[in-house]
């Protein structure tokens, strides 16, 4: 294929009309709609969506009728209902809308080269729905040009890069992508000899499961780029287990037979997954279906997310305990910061001290360096811990 004129054209997911399995009479199986304005869920007051109209003309909002469907109206604080719906105190002041400045490992548009051996394409500027927490809500306002939909500039950094084996296309969902733009990019990373491993971050699965499973294109473009010793990796976002329906499931099995190694990586965040025993029956689902746990985040600090954060504390609690709990498969994860310094493990934490580790490190000197701090219950992000011999 011709690198010059890798162009990406974002989608609406392709939808068969029909095929999609029997998932009850609240999930349409055949067509998911977008919503993209809170006047249209019945739901809501007029009162509440007038109040949450404003919060969503500061952050994005968009849902499937889908994802939608599995929010339990009844309650009010039903954790789907958490992830998707504005909160009136995202509004509050509160941190900045680049948490990690990503910025500052910005090489060419769209393309972020932080850690040695991977580099980020930024390839597309829309999700399936926005998660109120997104560490990245600043690629949906509409001043914000920091998606490249042309590859081209990207491909040639990669390819000049030999230490670089993976790239992780991200944004915004890449599965969003028609299937032939998305198969004509993995075509291009693999004729690169030193990339090895394709990554997909996407929420897909949890938001349009369909948007796979009804995607023959697609998976085809799995099947041929993803086998041997290159490999597509899907790096799945589900962070509550009743995001785990039959179809959901389903789209992460098409992805296992289609030749891709799925994972999973989610945030802890108040209101939808602090809760050990959500999380451990999340961990435990995902490991039975092959798409076991990887990271776990502490969520950034980013403008809007003041409702969604909790404190670095809390979250060890919630995570070693949901820990705990699982069988040693579901056990494997890690809790991380993706700070602007590196990817930070959070290891344990006593009565006094925090204990952290470089995972990985934007200056390698830094890679599996020990950092203890003081213990801060109201510490969110690590600016904010005071180091021990500091
Ligand atoms: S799926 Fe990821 S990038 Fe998209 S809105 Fe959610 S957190 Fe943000």
């Amino acid at each position: 294929m011709n690198n010059d004129s890798l162009r990406i054209r974002s989608s609406e997911p392709q939808q068969s009309t029909s095929g999609g399995p029997d998932i009850g009479p609240h999930i349409p199986a055949t067509r998911v709609n977008y919503l993209r304005s809170l006047s249209k869920i019945v739901h809501l007051s007029d009162e509440a969506k007038a109040e949450l109209e404003s919060v969503s003309k500061q952050y994005a909002f968009r849902v499937s009728d889908y994802y939608l469907g599995l929010v339990d109206w009844g309650d009010p604080d039903d954790p789907i209902r958490q992830l998707i719906l504005p909160r009136v105190e995202e509004l509050h002041e509160w941190g900045s809308l680049d948490a990690s400045n990503e910025l500052s490992v910005t090489v060419a548009k769209g393309v972020q080269h932080k850690y040695k051996d991977t580099a980020l394409l930024l390839c597309n500027k829309a999700c399936g729905a926005y998660c109120r927490y997104c560490f990245r809500k600043r690629l949906f306002m509409n001043e914000n040009d920091e998606v490249m939909h042309d590859v081209t500039e990207g491909i040639r950094y990669i390819t000049a890069h030999p230490e670089i084996n993976n790239v992780l296309l991200t944004g915004g969902d890449p599965l969003l992508i028609r299937a032939n733009r998305l198969a004509d990019l993995f075509s291009s990373l693999s004729a690169i000899p030193h990339v090895r491993v394709i990554r997909l971050g996407s929420k897909m699965p949890a938001f349009n499961p369909w948007c796979i499973l009804d995607n023959s294109e697609l998976q085809a473009a799995f099947r041929t780029f993803s086998g041997g010793a290159r490999r597509i990796y899907l790096m799945a976002h589900f962070d509550h287990p009743r995001e785990l329906t039959e179809p959901a499931l389903e789209s992460i099995a098409c992805c296992l037979a289609n030749g891709l190694i799925c994972v999973n990586q989610c945030p802890v965040i108040r209101g939808i997954n602090d809760d050990p025993g959500v999380l451990a029956a999340l961990f435990e689902t995902l490991s039975y279906i092959g798409c076991p746990q990887y990271y776990v985040f502490q969520c950034r600090p980013t403008a809007g997310n003041e409702p969604y954060c909790l404190p670095i504390v809390r979250t060890w609690q919630v995570f070693s305990e949901a820990m705990r709990r699982g069988s040693g498969l579901a056990r494997r994860a890690r809790l991380v910061l993706s700070h602007e310094t590196g990817k930070v493990e959070v290891m344990s934490v006593d009565a006094r001290q925090i204990y952290l580790r470089y995972h990985e490190a934007k200056d390698p000197a830094d890679t599996g360096r020990l950092l203890i701090c003081h213990r801060d219950d109201q510490a969110v992000w690590l600016d904010d811990l005071r180091p021990v011999d500091g």
